[in-house]
């Protein structure tokens, strides 16, 4: 099969790579419905984690399961799979505890920029649905597997609550599906920190209510004065350079919380400076595992559309552009087609 291969700094390749075979009894197969690209690809894209060895990228997923391990007991072929960028056993205490992305099994998923993939601990990983969904529920499945269910998580790491005056650092994909899981928990007010029109469109049509266009101190400010010098309930933290975390640091009221999702780069704290902001910091891997069944729920019912975040789709053969539009900020996020 032809699958996404990174060499180097902007070398993503479609060449021939090895089936994916079963190498675990708690192993799955799965042929993708649809893969596409994370904003967090771009960090080995653009050359900022060093690359050792030819990757195989992606790692969100959905589709139907062809094959599975001996010791595969709730999981089925021919069943239509959602499953977290996190591979988790979904039994061990921190899985209990609601943190799949700190299993003590974990594993990150890769290789889904391809028509078939692996997947471990399929039952702990994986998420059927009841039948096929439809084919235009395909691209809203596939964003539950990470942008969304990290989304998810940055408004429930931030406690975002009914009523609550939520403010979004980062208009990247993740972002955006911060903003949407703000609103379906009730948030009265969203302010979107966004200075490109077509991402501020789409950031109010996920439910933004304001858009704050400057950065820095000037965002900051922008911030302060639409909550009456207050600050916001709840941050969500979705870039992960140390502007855009000291920026939703300092937006955020004493007593709130920030939820961080973007991967830290060159992001550090003095700890006084921390001690008397009074304010809180989750954040990390999204435990997408402990919201897909709730965010496979709201899209077979169609309360949400997350699919919307995908403003480019392309064969998986064009993968190279995939990767091209998003560095270039071209493209918010890429879809890949793998049928
Ligand atoms: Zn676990």
């Amino acid at each position: 099969m032809k699958a996404a291969v990174l060499y180097g700094e902007r070398d993503v390749r479609h060449e021939d790579v090895p089936e994916p075979k079963i190498s675990k009894p708690t192993d799955a197969i799965i042929r993708l419905s649809a893969s596409c690209i994370c904003g967090s690809d771009l960090w080995p894209y653009r050359g900022l984690n060093p690359i050792t060895a030819p990757m195989y990228m992606g790692h969100e997923y959905c589709g139907v399961v062809v094959e599975v391990g001996s010791a595969v007991k709730t999981v089925k072929s021919g069943q239509f799979v959602v499953g977290s960028f996190c591979i988790s056993d979904n039994t061990c205490p921190h899985c209990k505890f609601g943190f799949q992305s700190s299993c003590e099994q974990l594993e990150f998923m890769t290789g889904a920029q391809a028509p078939l993939a692996r997947v471990p601990l399929a039952d702990g990983t994986l998420v059927a649905t009841a039948e096929k969904p439809s084919e235009d529920l395909i691209p809203s499945l596939l964003a539950a597997s990470d942008v969304l269910g990290t989304g998810w998580y940055a408004a429930d790491a931030a406690r975002v609550q009914p009523g609550s005056t939520v403010a979004v650092v980062g208009d990247g994909a993740v972002g955006l599906m911060g903003i949407l899981a703000a609103k379906q928990m009730g948030a009265e007010r969203i302010i979107a920190m966004s200075r490109t029109k077509t991402r501020q469109a789409l950031a109010i049509e996920f439910g933004a209510t304001d858009i704050v266009a400057e950065r820095g101190e000037a965002g900051i400010g922008k911030i302060r004065k639409l909550t009456g010098n207050v600050g916001a309930d709840a941050v969500l933290e979705c870039v992960g350079t140390r502007e855009s975390m000291m920026q939703a640091i300092q937006s955020a009221r004493p007593g709130a919380m920030v939820g961080y999702v973007g991967v830290p780069h060159g992001v550090t704290f003095d700890g006084q400076e921390l001690f008397f902001a009074q304010r809180g910091l989750m954040g990390g891997p999204a435990p997408v595992r402990r919201f897909l069944p709730h965010l496979v729920d709201l899209v077979l019912k169609k309360k949400i559309i997350p699919g919307k975040v995908f403003d480019l789709q392309l064969p998986l053969s064009d993968v190279a552009e995939g990767y091209r539009a998003m560095d270039e900020r071209r493209a918010v996020k890429t879809l890949l087609r793998v049928t």
